[in-house]
Formats: C-alpha cells, structure tokens, sequence
C-alpha cells in the first residue's frame, strides 16, 4: 500500500492531522494499536468533559473524537487500527516503509508520529489472578458509566482518576468504596472537598490506610476485594467491581528503535516544522517535545497544522502552495478528495 502521509497513532492529533495533510491535498493512511480511533480521549475518559478546546466551552472527549473523525472524513482516510506499527526504515528518498504487527506494509512519502505516550497501559496491582477479572470486573478505565448502575464499586488511588471516578460513580453505584495508602489526595482541591463531603453523607466509603492485598470470586465474577492496612492487619469489602487507578505506563515501544533523538520517552522535534531528527519524520501531539512544549490537545492541533505544511514540498517538490484560507477553499464532497 502507498501514500503520501502514513500518521501512526490516531488520537485526537492524529485526526486532526488527516484535516490538515487533507486541505494540502495529501492523503492519509493512520494505524492505531487500539481498536478504536481516539486515543486517551476515547479510551480513557470518554465520558469526561473537556473544558479547554477552542470553541467549545464543553465538549465530552468521545464527542470531540466524533467530530474530529466527520471533519477528517471528507479527505477519505485509510484507517488500519488493532496493529501496531513495529517497523520503520528508509527504502530511498522520500520514501519510507512501515510494517505493522498484522502483517501490514505502508510506503509512505512522509511519517507522522502521533503516537502520544507511545503503547500506554495502566500500572496493574500487583495481585494474584488480576487478569482473569479484567474486563469483566476489573477496569483500568470507564468507558461506560451506566454500567456501574447498583454495582458495589471498590476504586483504588489518590489521584483525579480515583477521585472524579467515585463522585461521578456515587450518583448511581449501590456503594462507592475508596481505598487509598494515604490520608492526603492528589486530585485537584475542589473535588477532594466534594468527596470528603459525599464521604460525610455517606455516599462513599473511604478506606484509609489501607492497600489492595487480595480478590475474592469465581475467577470471573469478583464477590469481594481483601484490602491490608500498614501492619498487614486484612478487612474484606463486599464488591462487584474494582477500578483501580494507578495510572498509566508509558513505553514508546518500538519507537524508541528508530534511531530517532529522544529525550525522556518523547521525541525531539523542531518546532517549526514538527520534524524529528529524521529527515521526513514528523512527530506532533504528546510524543513530540520541544523547548516550552504544553502538552495539550490543542497544542497538537496546532503542530498538526506545521507538520502538514513542512510535509507539502516533500509531496509535491518544487510546485507553489497557493494558500488559500478554509472559508475560501471549502473542503471537498465525499468521494472527491483525490481530484
Ligand atoms: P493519544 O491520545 O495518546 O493517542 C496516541 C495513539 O497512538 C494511541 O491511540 C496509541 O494506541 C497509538 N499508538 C502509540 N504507539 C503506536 C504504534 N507504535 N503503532 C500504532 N499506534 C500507536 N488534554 C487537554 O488538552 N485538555 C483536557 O482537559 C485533558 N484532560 C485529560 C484527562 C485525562 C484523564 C487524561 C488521561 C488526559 C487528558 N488530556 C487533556 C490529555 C490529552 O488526552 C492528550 O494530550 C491527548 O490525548 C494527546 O493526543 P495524541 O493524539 O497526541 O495522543
């Protein structure tokens, strides 16, 4: 398979990124490792507001991935998701091949690398049996809140996970147990104020000090989470489900054995281009590290957008962009994009 610009990873950057190389008239092929298009947003807070994309006073993180993807559709991208990319090498000049854990071979003019924290997943406790649960009563993540309706619900962590998890939880959950090592949270001050407060009402337990120590079930079902305090001394909570947020690994994974200048699990990259120390590589969106680098999504829209610019003259050598704004320009009917 060929194509002007292979985009690797598809979060909300990602997306953006097949908008931008679109309005040039570059077409896109992206890969994902997950199943699904939208990244953190999508897989991680799908259910959470967003308060910080310009135009959008609130916009709920799967609602943005959904119009990320309607604004890119007009530009016909090529999706490969459930594989990650594995390779990446330079076949000659201006073209670069990438091959995926399902067999996949993309030669591409240009790479852009939005892979945010690389293959993230979440720091598991270290219990026996944990992955026979996962998925069915333990989740690293909520991807749909309804389904904790009448659940016994154990959530583990300090952080703005643990603690935004169980206010939200606490609204339709039977019981919302929190369990954490320590009296002091780590979330932002007004939602520790509203759990302390929901704590008092008794919506939620807190379970303070104490640790995870043991699950109880079937090897399917949980009935039951073992937790131990500081002296090892055991206390059983009755429960369905445990949500323990302890947050996430990052592992670039095989990015990190491109041969490309890195610096702490993030690739160097000039900002005015977006391009990384390899010569036709780009990197964009949380990967991507520079002097000043904010790491939001809105950042990344904009380095999608430099990225897409630096990437024309590779694509069309020696032609002239006559640019022109989105309002005069338009985006193309469906079907229409190669014209
Ligand atoms: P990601 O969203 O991380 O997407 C990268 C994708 O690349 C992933 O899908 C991954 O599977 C894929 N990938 C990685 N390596 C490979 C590979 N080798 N092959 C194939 N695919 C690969 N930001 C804000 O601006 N405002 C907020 O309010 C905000 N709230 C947040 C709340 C939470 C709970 C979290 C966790 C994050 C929040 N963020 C927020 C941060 C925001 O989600 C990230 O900045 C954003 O997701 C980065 O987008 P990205 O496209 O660069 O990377």
């Amino acid at each position: 398979m060929t194509t002007d610009v292979a985009v690797i990873g598809a979060g909300p950057v990602g997306l953006f990124a097949i908008f931008e190389c679109g309005m040039l008239k570059m077409r896109c092929r992206v890969i994902d490792t997950l199943e699904v298009i939208g990244g953190q947003c999508a897989a991680l807070y799908p259910e959470k507001p967003i308060y910080d994309i310009p135009g959008y006073p609130q916009v709920m993180a799967q609602d943005l991935v959904d119009r990320l993807a309607e604004q890119a559709a007009p530009f016909e991208p090529a999706y490969h998701l459930g594989q990650q990319v594995t390779g990446l090498e330079r076949l000659e000049e201006g073209c670069w091949r990438l091959t995926t854990s399902a067999g996949t071979v993309i030669d591409a003019t240009a790479v852009v690398i939005a892979a945010g924290c690389g293959a993230f997943g979440p720091n598991r406790p270290p219990l026996a049996g944990i992955e026979d649960y996962e998925g069915t009563s333990v989740h690293y993540l909520v991807q749909r809140r309804e389904s904790f309706r009448g659940r016994r619900v154990v959530i583990a962590g300090g952080g703005d996970s643990a603690v935004d998890w169980a206010i939200s939880l606490a609204e339709l959950a039977e019981k919302v147990y929190v369990v954490h090592r320590r009296p002091k949270f780590r979330a932002a001050p007004e939602s520790v104020e509203r759990l302390h407060r929901l704590a008092e009402s008794g919506k939620i337990e807190l379970v303070i000090p104490y640790q995870l120590a043991a699950l109880e079930g079937d090897g399917r079902q949980l009935t039951g989470v073992q937790l131990a305090d500081m002296s090892g001394l055991r206390k059983l909570l009755p429960a369905d489900c445990l949500l323990p947020f302890f947050g996430l690994s990052m592992n670039l994974g095989p990015i990190a054995d491109w041969g490309l200048q890195l610096d702490h699990h993030h690739i160097t990259v000039n900002p005015a281009s977006s391009e990384t120390s390899a010569a036709g590589i780009f990197a964009i969106g949380d990967i991507a590290h520079y002097q000043g680098k904010l790491k939001l999504i809105l950042t990344g829209f904009s380095e999608a957008a430099v990225a897409a610019h630096a990437i024309r003259p590779l694509v069309y050598p020696g032609e002239a962009l006559h640019w022109e704004y989105s309002t005069t320009k338009g985006v193309p009917e469906s079907g229409t994009a190669a014209e």
